[in-house]
């Protein structure tokens, strides 16, 4: 493409974006088609050859029509309740252009400055935001920020760095062991999986996973007793995730009482590592009144959230943080001689590619810094505020219905809810009815949730449970009334 060419098409582009945000409201929210679809309207092989300039988009523009829109789950949708939001908004789909425009690769500071020195700031901005320790600012000089794709590689490279840290404090390889709670994200099984760390007792080591209480918290005596009988039995405890914000129901693990449980049993004298997954739920942390969410934090060894969950930035954008930078750069620096430089070698920058997994990175501080400062902290707080009125509206509507309960008390703009048992109902019959709800809710296409299914506590069974998530950028009152309404009226065939 000529940049002429370019810019006309670009424009269009721009425009068939603004007008899919104009009218996502007006298609069925999950996509209605079945394995193969999409794909049977593809053909089999790469074009030979290229479109003719321009003109020859038309039929791509076409296809964006009749192949991709059908074929989509409409996650920007207002009515869009599944999961966790998965937020985009106008400055971040910029800052995103942008980035693909310039093309830079920040890899090293020598390879773009402004890709790691905006993103040290944007961080440090968004840290002071959420008010984090200071510890995990870069002005420290020993944490700071940087941006990973997903919370799931955050919690991996905590994790190595972790266990480099306590290899190094203990001087001598050990039978490692690496806690969590029973309804922690699948991603730091994952991480364990990656890192070699084996879920349960098997050689090596070990990821185990502690039990929660009756609101699905870990529960520390727990910890702290696993913690004892692995000391006892000569194995080294090293690194603890906690979890703000449990991905089934909201749950927020007691942070400092985890870190006390580090500090009593030695663990943290060691190099034990305490990291806090909140991807979903960090973004509340920039309203002063949910600032007891931040206790604890100044014990934790790092902290992850994810903008691109319910901060208005695109997809992929995890805000990592650590009070241990040299911990990371212990576990991930490789430096070939191609990469050496002088800018490297006087120490005096910092290279992201020491922070992360992949060697190459994209500039997604853009996109972040544009959603700072389009959007403002206050901009951010109504935002994330407004989301949080909505499902307590919600909330309070499950609980005014004799047919329905709320399965846990909501969590900031998260509602696990279900229709009560029938006197004498078994409990499968009670899932079984839960479960035809949803899919006829989202068989509708008017709204999509999700579901989960909680544990049982104190010897009750485990319960099927509907979750609504709010977060999509363009939610307002009427769409979570009308997504009540419809399960009413459900409730009630
Ligand atoms: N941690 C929690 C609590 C989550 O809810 C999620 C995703 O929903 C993740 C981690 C994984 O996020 P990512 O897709 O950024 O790896």
């Amino acid at each position: 493409l000529s940049p002429e060419e370019f810019r006309r098409l670009g424009h269009r582009m721009v425009d068939w974006i603004a007008d899919y945000w104009a009218r996502v409201e007006s298609f069925p929210v999950r996509a209605a088609v079945a394995p193969g679809e999409v794909a049977a309207k593809l053909p089999a092989h790469a074009p030979e050859e290229g479109l003719e300039g321009a003109e020859g988009w038309e039929a791509i523009f076409r296809d964006l029509e009749d192949v991709v829109l059908p074929g989509l789950t409409h996650w920007q949708s207002p009515s869009f309740f599944a999961y966790f939001p998965s937020n985009t908004s106008g400055p971040a789909v910029l800052g995103e252009l942008l980035s693909a425009g310039l093309g830079v690769q920040g890899m090293l500071w020598s390879t773009s400055p402004a890709a790691t020195e905006m993103e040290t700031r944007v961080l440090d901005w968004l840290a002071g935001l959420l008010g984090l320790p200071a510890a995990f600012q870069s002005g420290s000089g020993t944490g700071g920020g940087v941006i990973q794709g997903t919370a799931s590689e955050a919690v991996l490279v905590a994790l190595v760095a972790a266990r480099e840290r306590a290899r190094r404090a203990l001087g001598r390889e050990a039978e490692w062991v690496a806690y969590t709670s029973t309804q922690t994200h699948s991603s730091v099984l994952k991480a364990a999986m990656l890192a070699g760390v084996a879920n349960g007792a098997q050689d090596g080591v070990h990821l185990r996973q502690i039990d929660t209480d009756g609101g699905y918290a870990l529960r520390p005596d727990l910890l702290e007793k696993a913690v004892r009988e692995d000391l006892a039995a000569g194995r080294q405890p090293f690194f603890v995730c906690a979890s703000l914000g449990t991905t089934s129901s909201g749950a927020m693990d007691p942070v400092r009482a985890v870190g006390e449980v580090w500090e009593r049993t030695g663990v943290r004298a060691s190099g034990g590592w305490l990291h806090v997954d909140a991807a979903w739920a960090g973004s509340a942390l920039l309203c002063p009144e949910y600032a007891a969410l931040r206790e604890g934090l100044e014990v934790a060894d790092s902290f992850a959230f994810n903008p691109h969950k319910w901060l208005l930035t695109n997809f992929d954008c995890d805000a990592f943080y650590t009070r241990d930078r040299k911990a990371l750069i212990d576990a991930l620096s490789v430096t070939p001689e191609y990469l050496r430089n002088a800018a490297s070698a006087s120490g005096a920058v910092i290279d992201y590619r020491d922070w992360q997994v992949p060697l190459g990175r994209r500039f997604r501080a853009l996109k972040l810094w544009f959603v700072l400062r389009h959007y403002g902290a206050r901009g951010l707080r109504t935002y994330v505020r407004e989301h949080i009125r909505l499902a307590e509206r919600f909330a309070a509507w499950v609980e005014e219905d004799a047919r329905f309960e709320l399965a846990v008390p909501r969590s900031l703009s998260l509602v696990c809810f279900r229709l009560e048992p029938r006197p004498g109902e078994a409990p499968g019959d009670t899932d079984t009815r839960n479960r035809l709800l949803l899919e006829r809710l989202n068989a509708s296409g008017q709204a999509f949730l999700s579901h989960t299914v909680l544990p049982g506590v104190d010897g009750a069974p485990a319960r099927y449970v509907l979750r609504l998530a709010i977060g999509a950028v363009r939610t307002e009152e009427r769409h979570v009334r009308a997504v009540w309404e419809r399960l009413v009226a459900l409730a009630g065939e």
